[in-house]
């Protein structure tokens, strides 16, 4: 043999030996499951949640992913491009006989938060978690905590006592970065034979169903998967896959959604009117009215869960009120080796391991269902159908919105005020009997620490605990309250956001709830240290180049009591 047939007989043998090894790690191929003799009533649009285009990071236009999204069999799609929700959502439209609904994914100091079904903001969304989430609210919009317990720093949601709608229980991207990189590579090896499955073998969303679990035991939360769809593998060596030039367009976004699907219950099914039909969506996803399916585990999946109350029904996603017993009922169309599991308030209260489950309850609370595949023994079973809850009992009683009492410590002079700015800003400060005004211009060009502020000389006396004042702004627009303290070379600063528009509200913002800013090292302001007062004006949540007005007035150091001490005024 010649040097060279023999390299290639051991170039040979080796593949060989790789495909062997691929075919025997490979994941077990999907169950066909039949379709059982019953059907949930209406209609189940099944469609992929959290799906990045070429407008941000993915490598897919919206025309390629509907088309991925058809062969895969979905009926729709929900894009959620990274950016900071200035941007007009494209209205719903059919492409490919795919529903393709506009969303957005907005990064803040803590998480990333996807929001749907909101017109396009007035200004740039960003800033801390409590303040995007209140933002979104506003605007009328759903917002999806994303990749809750990413691993990568940045990416992990911080605020859990925020008011967030969702959360999604299963992202496709965290559930590879926990992941060892054997494992990985096994997943790298069997991708090519069997792309979904090896997708899934990696998922199990335990730590987010775990913290859905808490949330939803005290107030409606929903629960959806996010595929969050790139199609891109990145430059080796980068820290992260979706940074530098895209290496491969891989895992592709037709095996992402034959990974797993969200199945919306739409009573009347689709009108094949866009507009209607993406109306409709919107609104089924914010009431619940879904469950996810592992569709690569066992498919096509069929699935209702519902309590049963006298003569009224309650599916996924409503609730009944807790006169008497319910009667949950689960069913599907699993495959052998499975159980059907009823959680209350997180916690197992009933498990089967047949195809439906009967229980039978008085005791009020968030009941949710779920499927799990597998023998279980050593290898533990893993979810196929996660469902949305039914709350039983009303919920609890959410606390009045009424304004704190306050008391005035210390009034602020209107003529204490001071401009300050960056170079590139502008800024007049104009005091009158009662009220102070501040005419601003930020600079043009990228953000690049443009600001316009007014300042004013405080010393917080004994017993302020907040700070009180009237705010009005001639837009919708978030101003940052400041307190700062000699230190380091710009000073040491925390900081509360506050929205501002054209009619007037009262705005109390406890120093405790303050945060830090800039290069700040201590975490709350030590009231001792403290020497000005500033409201900014700056690129967080105004875009460069807008010029605009601010006036406040009474503005005070107060004391106040109770237990609420939130921002309120007319909402
Ligand atoms: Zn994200
Ligand atoms: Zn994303």
């Amino acid at each position: 043999m010649t040097r060279t047939r023999k390299a290639l007989a051991v170039a040979g043998a080796a593949g060989l030996a790789v495909l062997a090894a691929s075919v025997l790690l490979a994941p077990p191929r999907t169950i066909r499951l039949r379709q059982p003799d019953w059907r949930p009533p209406g209609a189940v649009l099944r469609g992929a949640f959290h799906v990045h285009t070429t407008r941000s990071d993915g490598t897919g236009t919206v025309e390629e992913v509907a088309a991925a999204a058809a062969r895969a069999g979905l009926q729709f799609v929900v894009f959620t491009d990274h950016g900071d929700a200035t941007r007009p959502p494209d209205p719903p439209r059919y492409i490919s006989g795919v529903l393709c609904l506009d969303g957005v994914e907005i990064s803040t100091t803590g998480g990333h938060y996807a929001a749907i079904g909101l017109p396009a903001s007035p200004y740039p969304l960003a800033g801390e978690p409590r303040d995007v989430v209140e933002d979104v609210a506003r605007l009328g919009g759903f917002g999806v905590v994303t990749h809750p317990h990413s691993r990568k720093p940045g990416l992990a949601w911080s605020a859990w006592n925020t008011g967030f709608d969702a959360i999604e229980w299963l992202n496709a991207d965290s559930e590879w970065r926990d992941e060892s990189a054997t494992r990985l590579a096994r997943v790298v090896a069997t991708y090519p034979f069997r792309p979904a499955e090896s997708l899934a073998s990696l998922l199990d969303g335990q730590e987010a169903l775990d913290r859905w679990d808490r949330a939803a035991a005290s107030r409606r939360v929903v629960a959806l998967a996010g595929a969050d769809a790139h199609a891109r593998l990145g430059t080796p060596g980068r820290s992260d896959p979706y940074e530098g030039p895209a290496l491969l367009r891989l895992p592709s976004y037709e095996s992402s959604f034959r990974t797993f699907s969200l199945h919306v219950r739409m009573p009347g099914g689709p009108s094949g009117q866009a507009a209607d039909d993406g109306w409709a969506l919107v609104e089924a996803i914010r009431a619940g009215h879904l469950h996810t399916v592992v569709d690569a585990r066992a498919a096509p999946a069929a699935f209702e869960f519902t309590a049963h109350a006298g003569d009224e029904t309650a599916g996924e996603g409503d609730s009944l009120p807790s006169a008497g017993p319910v009667v949950f009922r689960v069913r599907s169309n699993a495959p052998v080796y499975s159980d059907v599991i009823l959680l209350r308030d997180g916690r197992e209260v009933h498990r089967v391991a047949r195809q439906s489950l009967v229980y039978a309850t008085d005791k009020p609370g968030t009941y949710r269902a779920e499927v799990r595949l597998g023998r279980g023994g050593s290898r533990p079973q893993v979810p196929w159908i996660v469902s949305n809850a039914i709350v039983v009992g009303a919920a609890p009683a959410r606390e009045p919105d009424l304004a704190p009492p306050v008391e005035t410590v210390q009034a602020l002079s209107p003529g204490a005020w001071k401009g300050e700015r960056d170079g590139r800003s502008a800024g007049e400060v104009q005091p009158a009997a009662t009220s102070v005004t501040l005419r601003f211009r930020l600079g043009r060009g990228a953000p690049a620490g443009q600001y316009s502020a007014m300042a004013a000389p405080v010393s917080i006396p004994p017993g302020a605990n907040a700070v009180a004042f009237d705010v009005m702004a001639d837009r919708p627009m978030r101003i940052s309250v400041q307190l700062r303290a000699p230190g380091g070379e710009e000073g040491e600063r925390w900081q509360r956001s506050v929205y501002a528009d054209p009619s007037s509200r009262l705005v109390v913002v406890p120093i405790a709830e303050m945060t830090p800013a800039g290069h700040t090292r201590t975490p709350a302001p030590p009231a001792s240290a403290v020497t000005s007062l500033l409201f900014v004006v700056d690129t967080v949540n105004t875009a460069p180049g807008t010029s605009g007005e601010i006036a406040l007035g009474d503005v005070r150091l107060v004391k106040t009591s109770g237990k609420r001490q939130q921002e309120t005024g007319t909402r």
